[in-house]
């Protein structure tokens, strides 16, 4: 482990740089998730590596692998002060059964808790300040000390992690190991229960997906797993993953810092400007424009990192039907306010492509549009006009009532003027 905590990057990633992240994951893709563990332990950063755990619903599935492979590995366990007590002792259950040797419990730092969140209600009013004073503030130093650290995220657990690879390089390069991105569900319980792991206490009261207890709520039979996490609020991340390139995002001043505006705030933006030159083959968290991926698109489809797809006006995203499923984002650009053609590719991707990642708006984004663009099945806005910043921090766009033209299934004719419609 280096010893600085000083974020620089450690020797160890010249070696990764120079072995390729490209080639490692192309290595590693068929590989089970054991040997990319392994591996990572012995070959790519041995002895500079750590692993961050919730000891969650399926905490135990990474954390037995880690046992396998190494039981003195470091561990870290946020201790926010918000779990259920059957979490804490959950951790010591499985610090027990799997013979963990180096857990490591991480604190808030309590001047912030005095600070921000006196009263231990932060959670119900800004669940973003509270997720940053308790998780995503406290793990940064330790973070630091490392040269990469292992998650057990999965792609299937959402959209935005569904192009996850097994080996990411941090904008800070450092190494995110993932071995279980290709896990899933049925994968996670199979491995628990052939290997007789011990459940979370509250797995099997309907909680398939835990965090703190006031933001986790049991889900019903067939339910999103993840749709009992901060249940009601447009808010899917804890910070510690919320850009998954590797920067920590910092909610705390959220609407000040960022301009990407999705599921109801302002939120750190994964993606980055593409920029003429970039290489097709290394390319990760850019929007790549629809003609430069025409032109190169067997090195962006043979990429493995995450991606997007910038459609400008005149451009068809029927061009590129068959391989929409290679994005998790697209971007529509909106030159003007008075030009209307990205409405029509928004349409396509939700309606006749069924499109299932972020749909984003770009360009000129104004008040008065938005509630259009939502309408056509945009879900995300990179929003730098100052006033339409200011609306939707307060909530406050124009009530549209009726519509001209018909979108998706939810909506009736109006009146005698079938034409107009209105959403039902
Ligand atoms: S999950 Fe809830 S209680 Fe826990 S840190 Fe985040 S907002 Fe606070």
């Amino acid at each position: 482990m280096a010893q600085s905590n000083v974020a620089v990057a450690p020797a160890a990633h010249e070696k990764l740089k120079a072995l390729g992240i490209l080639a490692l994951n192309g290595m590693f893709d068929e590989m089970d998730a054991l040997s990319v563990l392994r591996y990572a332990v012995s070959d790519v950063l041995p002895g500079d590596l750590a692993i961050v755990s919730s000891f969650g619903a399926d905490s135990a599935v990474l954390l037995h692998m880690v046992a396998q492979v190494d039981p003195s590995l470091p561990v870290y366990f946020l201790e926010t002060g918000k779990h259920f007590p059957e979490t804490l002792a959950y951790v010591e259950t499985l610090k027990k059964t799997l013979g963990l040797l180096n857990v490591h419990t991480v604190h808030p730092n309590p001047d912030d808790v005095r600070r921000f969140d006196p009263d231990g209600d932060l959670w119900e009013t800004d669940p973003d300040s509270c997720c940053h004073i308790r998780k995503t503030e406290p793990l940064e130093p330790i973070t630091e000390q490392y040269g990469g650290w292992v998650t057990g995220r999965k792609r299937y657990q959402t959209t935005e992690r569904g192009v996850l690879p097994h080996f990411e390089l941090t904008s800070d390069d450092r190494i995110k190991v993932n071995p279980l991105a290709y896990f899933s569900d049925a994968d996670v319980v199979e491995y628990r229960q052939t290997r007789n792991l011990p459940e979370h206490p509250l797995y099997a009261k309907g909680f398939k997906s835990i965090g703190c207890a006031p933001c986790t709520s049991a889900v019903a039979d067939g339910e999103d797993p993840r749709a009992g996490r901060w249940r009601g609020l447009n808010k899917k991340e804890c910070g510690i993953h919320y850009d998954f390139n590797g920067a920590i995002a910092s909610p705390m001043t959220a609407a000040s810092r960022h301009t990407l505006w999705k599921d109801g705030a302002f939120i750190a933006d994964p993606f980055k400007e593409w920029t003429e030159g970039t290489d097709p083959a290394s390319a990760r968290y850019v929007h790549v424009p629809l003609p430069e991926f025409l032109a190169n698109r067997d090195a962006y489809l043979a990429n493995p990192h995450p991606l997007g797809l910038l459609v400008s006006p005149g451009e068809s995203v029927e061009d590129v039907a068959e391989d929409l499923s290679r994005f998790a984002s697209v971007a529509i650009r909106f030159p003007a306010f008075s030009d209307g053609r990205g409405y029509s590719t928004a349409r396509l991707l939700a309606e006749r492509y069924r499109f299932a990642g972020e749909i984003r708006a770009v360009g000129d984004v104004l008040q008065d549009q938005i509630p259009l663009m939502r309408r056509c099945g945009i879900n995300a806005l990179v929003v730098t006009h100052e006033p339409t910043r200011h609306a939707l921090v307060e909530n406050r766009l124009p009530e549209v009532a009726i519509f001209y033209q018909p979108v998706g299934t939810a909506e009736v004719p109006v009146g005698t003027r079938p034409f107009l419609r209105r959403v039902s």
